[in-house]
């Protein structure tokens, strides 16, 4: 059965650079490209060459590289159908239930609106791993630029309907205030108060929070958890709706 190799690498100030690869194809994928350089110097220390970027949305914190990537390697641009007119040199536009062939694997396509009104993510069920963009962080999730807090939570229950063992690579790393933050929604969550540790020592150690898996956010993650008993008594929302609930979790960061 074929492998999909993940390398994982800081960029900018907080992005996350994921590189992946199926070796027995020869095709190697840039998920998103924050950094032309930052990606390029991936890639030598892996010896890997580039044929792909996935784009999960036009912010240029995940598509400043695209140009020149693609002049130098004459990669093919997948990215977003709802917005593949912001999408620097796109070849190809992909959206919801679409499925495409990376190498030997199948790529699975959802369209996540709220933080940008086209975001997509990409899920490969064969190697159990997602890559979310800035839909769902660590402990967070991305702000609400573009689209309703309806909308936004209906895009994150998709994402939380995703195998619970599913590998979460997400965008940026702003765990730690995350964190901090989910403990002022969540005090009593046992699950939370442990992982908030974990948290702080994994990046006092400058080790990266990402991936994260989905069991783990739908337990810590205060944002997927608006029908927590606890969450709805504090924000005296008991008969409110999820994406309600969700929304004045989403202000109260907003104002944090
Ligand atoms: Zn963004
Ligand atoms: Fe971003």
């Amino acid at each position: 059965m074929a492998n999909l190799e993940i390398h994982q690498f800081p960029c900018l100030s907080d992005n996350f650079g994921v590189l992946i690869r199926d070796a027995d194809a020869n095709v190697v994928a840039s998920i998103d490209a924050p950094d032309a350089k930052a990606v390029k110097r991936a890639l030598e220390e892996k010896g890997w060459q580039l044929t792909h970027i996935l784009t999960t949305h036009y912010h240029p914190d995940h598509t400043d590289g695209n140009l020149e990537l693609k002049a130098e390697t004459n990669c093919t641009i997948i990215g977003p159908r709802g917005e593949a007119a912001k999408i620097p040199g796109i070849d190809k536009a992909v959206g919801e239930g679409d499925v495409f062939q990376f190498g030997s694997f199948q790529v699975h396509v959802f369209d996540c609106p709220g933080h940008t009104a086209g975001h997509i993510i990409y899920w490969i069920p064969a190697a159990d791993v997602a890559f979310v963009g800035d839909v769902l962080f660590a402990i967070g999730c991305g702000r609400v630029n573009e689209g309703t807090y309806e909308t936004m939570w209906k895009s994150l229950e998709k994402v939380m309907s995703l195998p619970p063992s599913t590998k979460v690579y997400f965008g940026h790393e702003y765990t730690l205030s995350n964190a901090r933050f989910a403990l002022t929604i969540e005090p009593e969550n046992e699950a939370l108060q442990q992982r908030a540790k974990e948290v702080e020592q994994m990046v006092a150690a400058g080790q990266p929070t990402s991936p994260t898996r989905i069991d783990l956010e739908l337990a810590t993650n205060p944002f997927l958890r608006p029908n927590s008993p606890d969450i709805r008594r504090r924000l005296g929302m008991e008969g409110e709706p999820d994406w309600k609930v969700f929304g004045e979790i989403r202000d109260r960061k907003n104002r944090a």
